[in-house]
């Protein structure tokens, strides 16, 4: 039997756009793997220092591509980080940046516990449109996209489009 071939789907976006909502329910749908860089990191302590001031541990990114290196290779993985330029380019097939208005965001961070410079540094990386640029750096501009992530209707419509962006993606590589 002949295995089907997969792409890889990057989910970015700064803390609190909805993310992990999306990219476990588009794994539910899809039968990829969905993968949380920060939980594997935790699990793994891929760490390398501290950062004293966000009181947080500093990823270490070497490690964390070396720990995600085969599955990738495999394809048919959906991964999950606040950050996407140390990632190698050649894993993903397509790249969305989840993005949502400054209130909104504000509300769903300070749900969260943030507070202080946290909570604003984190609703000035979405004005300032800190990981989208960082994407279109980091990958050809093609293949990235935004996705409004305001409400619940959004949450469906992205994942009808990327679901239909997958079996069409399927059809041309199979
Ligand atoms: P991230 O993984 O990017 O930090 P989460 O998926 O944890 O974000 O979502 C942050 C919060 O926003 C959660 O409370 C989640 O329920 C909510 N949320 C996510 N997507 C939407 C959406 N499309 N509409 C409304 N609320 C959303
Ligand atoms: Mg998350």
């Amino acid at each position: 039997m002949k295995i089907m071939k997969r792409p890889n789907i990057l989910l970015t976006g700064t803390p609190g756009v909805g993310k992990t909502t999306l990219g476990k329910e588009l794994a539910q749908r899809t039968g990829l793997t969905y993968v949380n860089v920060g939980d594997l990191a935790r699990e793994g302590q891929l760490f390398d220092g501290f950062d004293e001031e966000y009181q947080c541990p500093v990823l270490d990114e070497d490690r964390v591509v070396d720990e995600l290196e085969d599955k990738m290779g495999g394809g048919g993985m959906i991964v999950d980080y606040h950050g996407c330029d140390f990632f190698p380019e050649r894993w993903f097939q397509i790249v969305f940046v989840l993005r949502t208005d400054n209130t909104n965001l504000y509300s769903r961070l300070e749900g969260r516990g943030y507070t202080g410079k946290k909570l604003l540094d984190n609703v000035q990386c979405e004005i300032f449109q800190t990981i989208y640029e960082e994407a279109m750096e980091a990958y050809d501009e093609e293949i990235v996209h935004q996705l409004p992530s305001n409400e619940p209707e959004d949450l469906e419509r992205n994942l009808e489009q990327i679901v239909q962006w997958l079996e069409q993606w399927m059809k041309d590589n199979n």
